[in-house]
């Protein structure tokens, strides 16, 4: 039986790839749904070649044109937030790939499970904002959720088969295009410099947080919610080649490791194949071309933005929403030239500062802890 999908940014760096596993593998995945927020013209693309049932555009400025463009077929053209979320429960679908950017995929991510689908996660923030949420909506809808990141597929793929007696789980980062920066240099980094990360090639927002670390915080709360671990069981080591994916050490001391090259292909095609493996050509790995694999400790005063990430995890609340806001709008503003790369941090912790803290937040304190901290965030640009 083939998994019907909604793929939710399918114009963004993981949408056009889960595009080339859906070609590669067309008797096991159908696309029923795809979207974008502006990128009309790839969208109309996308849809001519994968005949989808129903396309979705954002920005509802652009819905004439997707919808003139689509004219002569049998595909359904929506527009707007709301539309999102509407898809996301369309009978024909039963898998929904998350692979649009920040804070919204929350909303169909939640709309979703409660629709029962079965979830593909690649939008990080989701996790970060609403965890404990998402994690007792699954729960609940008794859905299944596979992660794309390729540090959470690899911990998910270290623990098939085992009976979850995990010590540690042990999250891998290259460090970024500044790891052996010092902090007087980290001051004068432009976006181009931050935008050429050593390893991957992804979507701009995730490859600055890449630079400045905090992706690997957003991804230890990630871990947290995906494999319900305690705060102090997720550590984090450099490793800049970025061949070990992740690591789980287990009681016993045994440490496992998924490995290979840098391609997030193949973590996209086990979370949609899971718990099968199907074949594929991607590039395999050659020991003998990596003689070295390092490993660092993180420099928690150079990266400050993953202290604060670990703060938020271990506050909790609505704190690791309102990194994840105040991150958003320091990454926007770093990437116009309106702020310096050391602000981002700086800008965070004013917004962790500025904003009230809520224990046991619900859906809504989550949206407008996310609004506030947005309104907060861009006063002190
Ligand atoms: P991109 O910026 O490349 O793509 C984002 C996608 O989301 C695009 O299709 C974009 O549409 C759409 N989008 C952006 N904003 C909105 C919005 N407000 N409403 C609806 N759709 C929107 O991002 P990536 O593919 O790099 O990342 C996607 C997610 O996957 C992120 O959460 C990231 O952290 C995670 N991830 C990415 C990895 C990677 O290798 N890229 C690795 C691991 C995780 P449009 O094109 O029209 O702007």
């Amino acid at each position: 039986m083939p998994k019907h999908l909604a793929l939710l940014g399918s114009t963004g760096s993981i949408g056009t790839q889960t595009l080339e596993v859906v070609k590669a593998h067309p008797d096991e995945l159908v696309v029923e749904v795809i979207t974008a927020n502006r990128n009309a013209d790839l969208l109309i693309q996308q849809a001519r070649e994968f005949l989808p049932n129903a396309v979705v555009i954002a920005d509802e400025n652009l819905y004439q044109k997707v919808k003139e463009a689509l004219l002569d077929s049998d595909i359904k053209v929506f527009a707007g937030q709301a539309a999102l979320n509407q898809v996301v429960q369309m009978g024909t679908v039963d898998t929904v790939v998350t692979a649009m950017v920040g804070y919204s995929g929350l909303l169909p991510t939640v709309k979703a499970i409660e629709a029962g689908k079965n979830i593909a996660l690649a939008n990080k923030e989701t996790l970060v904002v609403a965890g404990d949420l998402i994690a007792r909506l699954i729960q609940k809808h008794q859905v299944f959720i596979t992660p794309i990141d390729s540090e959470h597929s690899a911990i998910f793929q270290c623990l098939a088969g085992e009976p979850e007696k995990i010590e540690k789980i042990i999250l891998t980062a290259s460090g970024g295009p500044f790891r052996t920066k010092t902090l007087d240099e980290l001051k004068k980094v432009t976006p181009a410099q931050a935008l050429k990360h050593p390893n991957w090639d992804m979507g701009a927002k995730i490859t600055i947080d890449s630079a400045t670390m905090m992706n690997k915080g957003l991804e230890v709360v990630e871990a947290k919610w995906l494999f319900g671990v305690q705060n102090q069981q997720i550590e984090v080591v450099v490793h800049p080649q970025s061949i070990i994916h992740s690591m789980v050490q287990f009681t016993d001391g045994s440490i496992k490791a998924q490995m290979g090259l840098p391609d997030m292909k193949l973590p996209i095609q086990y979370a949609l194949s899971f718990p099968d493996r199907w074949h594929s050509s991607f590039p395999r790995m050659d020991f003998r071309l990596y003689p070295n694999l390092t490993f660092e400790q993180p420099d928690f005063d150079k990266f400050h933005c993953l202290a604060l990430a670990y703060e938020a995890l271990e506050k909790g609340g609505n704190l690791p929403a309102i990194i994840n806001a105040a991150n958003e709008i320091a990454v926007a503003a770093f990437l116009k030239e309106k702020i310096g790369f050391l602000q981002i941090p700086l800008l965070i912790e004013k917004a962790m500062n500025g904003i009230g803290f809520i224990k046991n937040p619900t859906l809504d304190d989550y949206i407008a802890t996310d609004t506030e901290t947005r309104k907060l965030t861009q006063s002190f640009l």
